[in-house]
């Protein structure tokens, strides 16, 4: 069975490292020269199951992972509204989530808004207790965290005081919120205990772990949600409307279901209920080596296939906002997309209105 990417967003309070660790992630590479590196697609970045496991070779074995997902799609902007408030819409979106806490300052009230709308999505999650480096006297380097926490590596009284903070300021907060939450090492069952992976963004500590527990997590418990629908038109969410010279407003979408050609039709939400425009063009961005002219930015794919990053061309777009639910259909089921369509928007009324 074809798997596709799954879609990580991630969230947390301000200034834990958000913007950060997802720099740090999108430029894991094993080496400059090799081949397979990280693929940007509008609004997200793909790291190919080959990279994941490179970096993180020395821990594979620890999890007995055993990944057969092609990659992680990584939203690129980290609490995108489309991922948090305007997420509660009911439509799927990220099937897993990091949520960042920076270890020393503990638990803000972002956090907590973070935790409250994964549980009502039911989106699992880990945390990645940010800014280790930050620990007195800790010794901070790049790779695994799992290899750089020994007595070898760290003063004993670093070791003591890691121990404290992570208990005090992530651990126990999970617990008061109803979960049960462990240093990932230490996790046993991964279905009842939310895993705490330690990660300094500035210095790239824990990356590989974060990478490879989030792989697995995906693998194990959405592995039938991402099962590849090759047959089935496509599905998705409207990022950002973006003015672009030359094309007039542009819709980028994350497509996290199915399968869209040019020539289809675009079924999206908008204030009114819902419109369809028929595409002009389904772009995507063209390697820094193919770009002589920087206004020039965007490539024209035939067809996509989730989960990707798109760029979808077409007429009369003003009226969408940030969040609504997409579908590109062929002309024939224009009228069934507007349906599902409507019905998520409605869901996303009813909810709002209760709050
Ligand atoms: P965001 O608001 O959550 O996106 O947070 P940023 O990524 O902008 O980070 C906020 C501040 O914390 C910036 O000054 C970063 O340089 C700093 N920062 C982020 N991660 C780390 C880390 O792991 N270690 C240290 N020492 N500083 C960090």
């Amino acid at each position: 069975m074809a798997l596709r990417c799954p879609i990580v967003s991630v969230l947390g309070h301000v200034d834990h490292g958000k913007t950060s660790l997802l720099d740090k992630i999108r430029r894991t590479r094993v080496t400059q020269r090799e081949a397979g590196g990280i693929t940007q697609h509008i609004g997200a970045s793909e790291i190919p199951i080959n990279t994941i496991k490179k970096v993180s070779k020395d821990l594979l074995g620890l999890f007995k992972a055993d990944l057969s997902i092609p990659g992680i799609l990584v939203i690129d902007t980290p609490g995108h509204e489309a991922f948090t408030s305007l997420r509660k819409r009911g439509g799927a979106l990220a099937d897993i989530a990091i949520l960042v806490v920076d270890i020393n300052e503990g638990f803000k009230p972002q956090t907590i808004e973070a935790i409250n709308i994964l549980k009502q999505c039911k989106t699992p999650f880990v945390v990645a207790a940010n800014k280790v480096d930050r620990i007195p006297g800790w010794n901070s380097s790049e790779g695994p965290f799992i290899l750089n926490f020994n007595e070898k590596n760290q003063h004993p009284n670093a070791m003591t005081e890691f121990e404290i903070r992570l208990y005090e300021n992530v651990i126990k907060h999970l617990n008061e919120l109803g979960f049960d939450a462990d240093l990932f090492s230490r996790v046993k069952d991964t279905t009842k205990t939310i895993n705490v992976v330690p990660v300094s963004a500035m210095t790239g500590e824990g990356v590989p772990d974060l990478l490879v527990i989030i792989s697995g997590l995906a693998q194990r418990f959405l592995e039938q949600k991402l099962a590849l629908n090759v047959e089935g038109y496509a599905k998705g969410t409207v990022l950002e409307l973006k003015e672009e010279k030359g094309l007039g407003k542009t819709i980028d979408a994350i497509i996290y279901d199915g399968i869209a050609k040019t020539g289809d039709f675009l079924v999206v939400g908008n204030p009114d209920g819902v419109l369809v425009s028929k595409i002009k063009a389904l772009l995507k961005p063209k390697e820094l080596d193919e770009m002589r002219d920087p206004k020039d930015k965007f490539k024209p794919s035939k067809q996509i296939s989730a989960a990707t990053g798109v760029k979808i061309s077409a007429p009369d777009l003003d009226s969408v906002i940030a969040g609504s639910p997409l579908r590109i259909v062929p002309k024939n089921q224009v009228e069934a997309a507007k349906e599902e369509v409507l019905e998520e928007v409605e869901e996303f009324t009813i909810l709002t209105d209760d709050e």
